[in-house]
């Protein structure tokens, strides 16, 4: 047996070559791969001539850990994920290789400026929101805590919109990150894998006519292009690899046609291929039921496994090691056809039987829910499912008679419970169930806090985890503090080296020590002067960006992640405006100066959330062209939310907006990235929320609002808006301002969808919860008024939250799911 834990080296950056020599470098890229010299290089070829001079000492490292791994037969863990939101990664590079003020001094040697090259670089878009931005942190701490892992997902040409306001409007344009090449990665024709769609299964029989084994013959195939990506870990302890898979025509042109005149229909091939990874669906916590998103899961899941089983095989020579060396995990359901593929691929292609396969699948695999929200659950209408993929339709009614036939046997469960464990949901039409899928095709089942692995014992999955009782476990979410903390913060992270050593830079828990200093006068005023430098450069970007000017003394009130109706922004608005009536009514009392500001982007086809869009930025208008509010409330809706703008939106940050209906948010990692850099919370206990409120302490979180049991008891207790709305004056004013145009002159309807949704269902509790949220917020204008106060608090939350590092929720996985050293 080998140890849990991992020989630590001492921790170390790489050699350092000197910024002469590493100029030195830089100008030989420039010259001979990218072809120009100092003289006409613009900032761009400056930009690609540092990430390849680095990239190349980056490979060593590469090379090196790929190496170990294969020596030392180490098991491996390959994460299939959809979306990778991975945002720049030169800062993140060159700062875990230590080379950061090696590379800005090169640079500035050359008269270059890092800075302005930084900024060109473009942000990798390729997932919508937390889900995408978690498989990022993960890459990166997995290379941080050692442990030999592939990502796998999807080269999107276009990744996630670019959102720009237009009269206040939601426009999404595309995202073409790829324009001027990527100096990351590294392309691998190599490394390319058909995978095929439609067609028809034959079944070959041995001479006595007994069934020997399901040969798919596909009606149509593409191939898988590899690029690969390197991920390099804190400190360069290890460079993983992202492996993203581009699709490519078997046959770029089908010649008969071409020569046949059809020169448009010889490109059908070449068109379908390249649809696979055009675009990323844009829609969060929202299932795309298109076909073309199937396919995608079918596309990157089949090339991975092949990709894993073809490694395997070389190395060992046989599958039935597989789960010994190798453990695949699926980010949500989105590749969770990888388990009837794996089935497909070790029974047809290699020669097992059912059951040998079925065992080797459930013990490789492990499955990570994000959601419970119905209309983000996967399911698939059967007549697609067989169409396009009719031999794991076969897979999938055989292991379903293989499930039901196990919970039969238990005695235990009634029709009812049975129709609720398989795979096929039968009222209605008739669907595959893809978490139901990913679940019995797996040996872990996680949720991604406390709240949300208890909710989903009790609800979606109540019935299988009775039949399979063990298999469900929490793994809270975490962010790496290197981009979290260190990138993005450098002030604080100055101030924390300062004050209590390096040790947090390599176990950011030991930022506890500052916990401390939360008393000591002299710091907090260093530290409110670091704040007050993050708030100054956020000013800065939404002066630049939007003409706005706002006063970096107030109250930086923040609400960015997608705009969906179950994370309230609404409620938000809606007190915004109830604040506003208050500064014109009472005009004498002793205001604190707020500026809220908003970001995020809408599903496109979300109309609700389009219109929650408008409303801020029509709010916004008003209350920031009003005189009688003296600048004492601003409202900025900031465009593109991102993970750059990320960067500089959560060290200014003073109160985290985290107001999501209790129950609805699966975890959540804004608020954690907000506490880490020193804002307090005001919050629902939803998510994450409930074990951040353990850890800071009541006192320094403004929790507020229903809880999740609480949420469930008014909705099937005859909940009545209408009547709630009516006992809050300040509610019904702020709602009779909005349906009477006070923000949409000339337009008084424009909200009555919204307003209307309120007073008839408020499914989302934004009229049960608003009277104890505007309370909430004057509690936090007690505080604020007060900086001491407010100081010690904040930096209680930024030594108190090092739990939530992606550090420590890989090492749980690790240990608990992948079984590997960490
Ligand atoms: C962290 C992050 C998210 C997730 O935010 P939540 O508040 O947890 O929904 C979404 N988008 C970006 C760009 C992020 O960095």
């Amino acid at each position: 047996m080998k140890s849990a834990t991992k020989d630590k080296t001492p921790a170390a950056f790489p050699p350092n070559p000197g910024s002469e020599a590493l100029a030195a470098e830089i100008l030989e890229v420039l010259k001979y791969r990218v072809g120009k010299d100092t003289t006409v290089a613009t900032p761009y070829d400056w930009l690609t001539a540092s990430i390849k001079a680095v990239r190349d000492r980056i490979i060593d490292h590469w090379i090196s850990a790929t190496k170990e791994a294969y020596e030392q037969q180490e098991k491996r863990v390959y994460y299939l994920s959809l979306e990778f939101l991975i945002g720049r990664l030169m800062r993140d590079a060159f700062s875990n290789f230590g080379l950061m003020n090696t590379v800005r001094e090169a640079l500035a040697s050359l008269g270059v400026d890092f800075d302005v090259i930084a900024a060109l670089e473009p942000d990798a878009a390729l997932g919508n929101g937390g889900l995408g931005r978690l498989a990022a942190c993960f890459m990166e701490s997995m290379a941080t805590v050692d442990i030999p892992a592939h990502g796998y997902g999807i080269r999107y040409a276009n990744g996630m919109f670019r959102q720009e306001i237009q009269d206040g409007w939601q426009v999404e344009l595309p995202e073409t990150w790829l324009d001027h090449g990527n100096s990351w990665e590294f392309e691998r024709r190599e490394r390319a894998f058909e995978v095929g769609f439609g067609g028809s299964v034959e079944s070959v029989t041995d001479k006595e006519g007994r069934l020997e084994r399901h040969i798919w013959k596909p009606g149509e195939r593409v191939l898988a292009v590899a690029y690969d990506t390197p991920v390099v870990g804190w400190r360069a302890n290890r460079v993983n690899t992202l492996r993203l898979w581009s699709g490519m025509p078997v046959d770029p042109i089908l010649l008969d046609k071409f020569n046949a005149g059809d020169h448009i229909g010889a490109l059908a091939e070449s068109n379908k291929a390249d649809a696979l990874s055009r675009v990323l669906y844009p829609a969060d916590s929202h299932m795309a039921g298109q076909e073309l998103r199937l396919r995608q899961e079918y596309f990157f899941s089949s090339a991975s496994l092949q990709d894993i089983l073809q490694r395997h095989l070389s190395q060992y020579g046989e599958l039935e090691s597989l789960p010994d060396k190798a453990a695949i995990h699926l980010n949500d359901t989105h590749p969770a056809i990888a388990v009837p593929e794996l089935m497909r691929l070790l029974m047809d292609v290699h020669g097992m039987d059912f059951d040998r396969a079925w065992s080797i699948t459930g013990r490789t695999f492990g499955y990570t829910n994000h959601t419970l929200l119905p209309e983000a659950l996967e399911s698939w209408p059967v007549p697609l499912f067989e169409r396009l993929l009719p031999r794991h339709m076969q897979l999938v009614y055989a292991i379903n008679a293989q499930v039901l036939l196990e919970a039969r046997a238990t005695g235990r469960f009634n029709d009812e419970q049975i129709a609720r464990i398989s795979l096929i949901q039968e009222n209605g039409d008739r669907r595959v169930r893809m978490g139901n899928l990913a679940f019995v095709g797996s040996h872990s089942i996680n949720g991604v806090s406390a709240l949300h692995t208890d909710l989903m014992k009790k609800t979606v999955f109540a019935d299988l985890h009775s039949l399979y009782p063990g298999r469900i476990n929490n793994k809270t979410n975490g962010i790496t503090p290197r981009r979290w903390l260190f990138q993005c913060n450098a002030g604080l992270t100055a101030l924390a080296r300062e004050a209590i050593g390096d040790r947090f830079l390599d176990d950011i828990e030991a930022i506890r020590d500052l916990d401390g200093f939360a008393g000591d006068a002299a710091f907090r005023e260093k530290f409110a002067a670091v704040k007050r430098a993050n708030k100054v450069r956020l000013a800065e970007l939404v002066a630049r960006r939007l003409g706005i000017r706002i006063d970096p003394s107030a109250l930086f009130d923040i609400q960015i992640k997608r705009i969906h109706e179950y994370k309230r922004q609404l409620l938000n608005i809606l007190e915004a405006v109830a604040l506003y009536d208050q500064i014109r009514s009472h005009p004498e009392r002793d205001w604190a100066p707020r500026v809220k500001l908003f970001g995020g982007k809408a599903a496109p086809s979300y109309h609700n959330a389009k219109l929650i869009i408008k409303l801020a930025n029509d709010v916004a208008r008003v209350i920031n062209g009003d005189p009688a509010v003296r600048g004492l409330l601003k409202v900025v809706f900031v465009p593109n939310y991102n993970v750059s703008g990320a960067e500089v939106m959560m060290p200014g940050a003073d109160l985290s907006e985290q107001i999501s209906t209790a129950g609805m948010e699966a975890s959540g990692t804004g608020n954690m990235k907000f506490a880490l850099n020193g804002a307090l919370t005001i919050g629902t206990l939803d998510g994450a929320n409930v074990e951040i409120r353990e850890r800071v302490g009541d006192d320094n979180i403004f929790i507020f609002g229903l809880k999740a049991n609480e949420v469930a008891e008014r909705r099937s207790g005859g909940y009545q808006p209408r009547a709630v709305i009516e006992g809050s004056p300040e509610l019904s004013q702020a709602l009779s301002a909005i349906s009477s145009g006070v923000f949409s002159p000339g337009d008084p309807d424009r909200y009555r969808d919204l307003v209307s949704g309120l007073y008839d269902s408020d499914w989302f509790m934004v009229a049960a919860d608003f009277d104890a949220y505007a309370a909430a917020q004057r509690t936090v204008d007690d505080v604020w008024r007060d900086p001491h106060d407010w100081n010690a608090r904040a930096i209680r939350n930024v030594a108190r939250v090092g739990w939530f590092s992606s550090d420590r929720t890989i090492r749980e996985y690790a240990k608990d799911i992948w079984n590997v050293p960490a």
